[in-house]
């Protein structure tokens, strides 16, 4: 019998939810709440069977929120009473938690303390956490965090250069994120390119709306670009990743801009939307493709700081085995990925045109036969490698 895991993904104002049988490594159903805490009127949307369902009540917080989730199982299934496990995807885990953990009061109490790291995130998996236990108490809930992965980067990568005791004294360093991703994903290269886990150095971009890139040796990671938050790094949807520092004070002075204002406009204003107006890499490449100077300008930007990383990564490494492409953009880009690639000839790096243009779901290789770093495309599965760490720990 099937003993689904209920994965939850809480953010300020929305829960993403699957229903995973980890072992079948299948989704019995999905959905979204979005809207959570609006004055008016919330969505939630439930997909089970290949049906359907919305319903738009009003979500004062994450535990009418989730009462609605419950509701939608109930009148459409699958029913819950076999659901063996929550997983919760937890943000930032600081330097607390290095692996999933079952929830206790302890557990909340740490990530009541790690807050401030995370303002925005933290929170809302906290009230979900309560809503969801309050909800379905005789299972364990377990949480699972962005930042756990990169727990073991060495002192090197994830220290910033500034004073020692500012840094100790407010835990800032570099924490990295994407955590899940890039650990599933780098677990999926093994067996497309024939090499063990342990063999292997790899980097791998995960290109979604948010954006970042690991170097991995032997399975564990040497270095990651985003840093104490997810800003830092890449060029993402809407965030700027790496610019000046001096960029803040900056602003401050020149716009008049608070903290805030300018942590929001570099958080949510940034970006390709800063840079071209889209967020969307679908629009990007199309007004890109029309000759638009914004465009133009917006991609070679995200490429060149693409290749720089890589370069970097190649070179941290000693050599370079696999180049990892996963999530929206990296999937899905044909274009984001042969612009990345005929710049990396310099480290052997030969693209076979026709595998990078085929689709295929499963695990595999665009490079040429010849190419001396082997290209991938993965697919990652945040919620499949969250049901599956789950089950791992619980049977442990
Ligand atoms: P994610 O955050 O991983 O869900 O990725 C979402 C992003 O992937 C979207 O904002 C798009 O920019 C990008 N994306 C999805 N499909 C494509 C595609 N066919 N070509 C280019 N970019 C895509």
């Amino acid at each position: 019998m099937a003993k689904p895991i209920l994965v939850l993904n809480c953010g300020s104002s929305s829960i993403k939810y699957q229903l995973i049988d980890p072992d079948e490594e299948t989704v019995l159903a999905k959905g979204l709440v979005e809207r959570i805490g609006d004055a008016g009127n919330g969505i939630v949307t439930h997909e089970t069977d290949g049906q359907e369902w919305t319903i738009t009540p009003q979500l004062h917080n994450h535990t009418v929120a989730l009462q609605a989730v419950f509701k939608m199982f109930d009148d459409h299934g699958p029913g819950l009473k076999n659901v063996t496990a929550v997983a919760h995807r937890a943000v930032h885990g600081g330097d607390r938690f290095a692996a999933p953990v079952v929830i206790d009061d302890e557990v909340i109490a740490t990530m009541q303390e790690l807050v401030p790291l995370a303002p925005l995130h933290n929170p809302a998996v906290i009230e979900g956490i309560r809503a969801a236990q309050s909800l379905l108490g005789n299972v364990p809930h377990v949480a699972i965090f962005d930042t756990a992965f990169f727990t073991q980067l060495p002192e090197e990568a994830y220290t910033y250069a500034i004073n020692r005791d500012l840094a100790k004294r407010n835990a800032i360093r570099k924490y990295g994120f994407h955590g899940t991703s890039h650990q599933y994903v780098s677990q999926q290269v093994p067996a497309v390119v024939g090499t063990d886990l342990g063999e292997l150095n790899q980097i791998v971009c995960h290109l979604g709306n948010g954006a970042s890139i690991s170097a991995i040796k032997g399975g564990k990671p040497i270095d990651t670009s985003m840093g104490l938050t997810p800003l830092a790094g890449l060029v993402m949807g809407t965030r700027s990743g790496d610019i000046d520092p001096g960029v803040f004070a900056y602003a401050a002075r020149s716009e008049g801009w608070s903290t805030e204002r300018i942590d929001s406009e570099l958080n949510k204003n940034s970006g390709m939307l800063g840079l071209t107006g889209d967020t969307d890499m679908r629009d990007v490449e199309a007004a890109f493709e029309k000759g638009d100077e914004a465009a133009v300008t917006g991609m070679n930007v995200y490429i060149h700081r693409l290749v720089f990383y890589i370069g970097g990564y190649a070179a941290l490494l000693g050599r370079l085995d696999t180049l990892t492409f996963t999530a929206g953009v990296g999937e899905n880009s044909s274009f984001v990925r042969k612009m990345v690639c005929d710049r990396l000839v310099g480290l052997g790096v030969v693209l076979d045109e026709a595998k990078n243009e085929a689709r295929d779901k499963a695990p595999h290789l665009i490079s040429a036969p010849e190419s001396k770093v082997k290209v991938l495309v993965v697919r990652t599965n945040e919620e499949l490698a969250m049901a599956k760490q789950t089950e791992h720990l619980l049977a442990s």
